[in-house]
């Protein structure tokens, strides 16, 4: 298990973005609570079911079929071309939900969001705020299913995804969504922006506080934003914990 110092080093935080102890701060952990059992089989989605009914069913399901309804789907045609369904993964009852794009290469060989270098990057920035992926964590993305050579997602194949994710955040009633990188934020919040607009602000999706960082494929890329990731990652623990000074933005829902 990497200290805290390696885990930052690896994030490239040393010395700028070292945590300092704050009397109070830091609460321990709450205890790691179990991820609900494994999902029923794959259900398949009738051929013949209009976009309002299929969306009303899938806004009834629960975790037991969940993930066997993601894998029969073919509502927007990616099944045909991805491995695996990438339904989402961790803590069911998680306050923080994590949301990126859609499934990259190694996600849809696997069929678990976010197993990649970016994935690795994302489960050290968890390990600095002292958690970890599956503990008061779920991770998901827009899209269940890869787009090939990981393209962006079409708006229709979001559109047709959206009841997957809206019904993943009514079962788990997250505290707090954090939105990984434009497509993410872009498409949750309904806007065109740029990520530099849109973090350090308290937004809302279905209800729940939503804060925006970049995405960890983008970090990778661009190592010196790593600290204004570390920044929002912060950021979105006050929101959770209340202490941030929420400056909601007026008309998003
Ligand atoms: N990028 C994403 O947005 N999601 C993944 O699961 C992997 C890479």
């Amino acid at each position: 298990m990497p200290t805290r110092d390696e885990i930052l080093t690896e994030l490239g935080l040393v010395p700028t973005w070292r945590r300092r102890a704050r009397a109070g701060a830091d609460a321990a952990p709450e205890a790691p609570r179990p991820a609900e059992p494994a999902a029923a089989p794959a259900r398949a989605c009738a051929v013949s079911e209009d976009a309002e009914s299929r969306a009303a069913r899938i806004g009834r399901l629960e975790w037991r079929d969940f993930a066997g309804d993601v894998d029969a789907c073919t509502a927007c045609g990616l099944a045909q071309s991805r491995k695996k369904s990438v339904p989402g993964v961790g803590d069911v009852h998680a306050e923080w939900l994590l949301v990126g794009e859609a499934p990259g290469s190694e996600e849809d060989a696997k069929g678990e969001p976010f197993v990649g270098q970016a994935g690795k990057l994302l489960d050290n920035m968890l390990a600095a705020l002292d958690m970890k992926r599956g503990e008061n964590v779920y991770i998901a993305n827009v899209l269940k299913c890869r787009p090939p050579n990981n393209r962006t997602p079409e708006p229709r194949e979001v559109d047709a995804c959206r009841p997957y994710l809206d019904r993943q955040i009514a079962l788990i009633a997250p505290k707090l969504i954090v939105a990984l990188g434009k497509s993410a934020a872009t498409t949750l919040l309904g806007v065109d922006a740029t990520i530099a607009s849109l973090r350090g602000r308290v937004h809302r999706y279905q209800g729940v506080p939503l804060v925006v960082t970049y995405h960890p494929a983008y970090l990778l890329r661009n190592l010196p934003e790593k600290a204004k990731a570390w920044e929002d990652l912060l950021f979105a623990r006050r929101t959770l914990r209340g202490a941030a000074v929420v400056d909601t933005v007026p008309g998003q829902n």
